[in-house]
């Protein structure tokens, strides 16, 4: 059982270790970016409000985030552990997190940091997609499933791009991150609980990082 934080620009792989840690340890990866495609593509007033937003590559308020967050955490399939990933995203989250997980009596027990340089998070972005079915990842130039246009995992034959992994909104989400979100590392990292990992480094070695420290 353990609690953590990924954390790292878009494009860092936090979404794919967030998948295989899940796996291996038996945590619930909760991704408020996931969370929001869900309410925009139901229509809901919440994704109405986050569409445009998430479109333009800016951050959705801190209000509706820490509602969304607070609420997911107190299910049951998060008892046995969470991963976090992409929130905190601002030093506001991260202070309001901080309150929730001491009014719920929970610790957080990593976080952990995915060291990473821009223009090589702007090609893997850029090329990345998911098959619609089963969710699993690929990339038309580091990951093309075995047999073209077939997932690996499930034999799906659709696939989706998300709207905002074009050029133009990725390098308003750097900004965002490097403007909003990188602070964060300072706000853990004074507290002694911040730990680096190379990002740049290939899926596995990165998961056999995080392994290490999770273990
Ligand atoms: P992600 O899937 O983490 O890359 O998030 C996609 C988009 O959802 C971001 O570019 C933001 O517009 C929005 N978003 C996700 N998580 C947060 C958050 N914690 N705070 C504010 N906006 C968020």
């Amino acid at each position: 059982m353990a609690n953590l934080i990924l954390l790292g620009p878009p494009g860092a792989g936090k979404g794919t270790q967030a998948k295989r840690i899940e796996e291996k340890f038996g945590l619930t990866q909760l991704s408020t970016g996931d969370m929001l495609r869900v309410e925009v593509a139901s229509g809901s007033d919440l994704g109405k409000q986050a569409k445009s937003i998430m479109e333009s590559g800016g951050l959705v308020s801190d209000d509706i985030i820490i509602g969304m967050i607070s609420g997911r955490i107190d299910q049951d399939d998060c008892k046995a552990g969470f991963i976090l990933d992409g929130f905190p995203r601002t030093v506001p989250q991260a202070e309001a997190l901080d309150g929730m997980l001491a009014d719920k009596s929970i610790s957080m027990d990593f976080v952990i940091e995915l060291t990473v340089d821009d223009e090589a998070m702007i090609e893997r972005i850029c090329g990345r997609y998911t098959c619609a079915k089963c969710g699993a990842g690929y990339h038309d130039k580091f990951q093309t499933p075995e047999k073209e246009g077939v997932c690996d995992k499930c034999g799906g034959t659709e696939f989706s791009r998300r709207a905002d992994d074009n050029e133009e909104t990725v390098r308003s989400r750097l900004k965002a991150y490097h403007e909003q979100t990188a602070p964060i590392a300072a706000y853990y990292g004074n507290r002694g609980v911040l730990k680096g990992v190379d990002g740049m480094a290939d899926i596995d070695a990165v998961t056999a990082q995080l392994v290490e420290i999770i273990g």
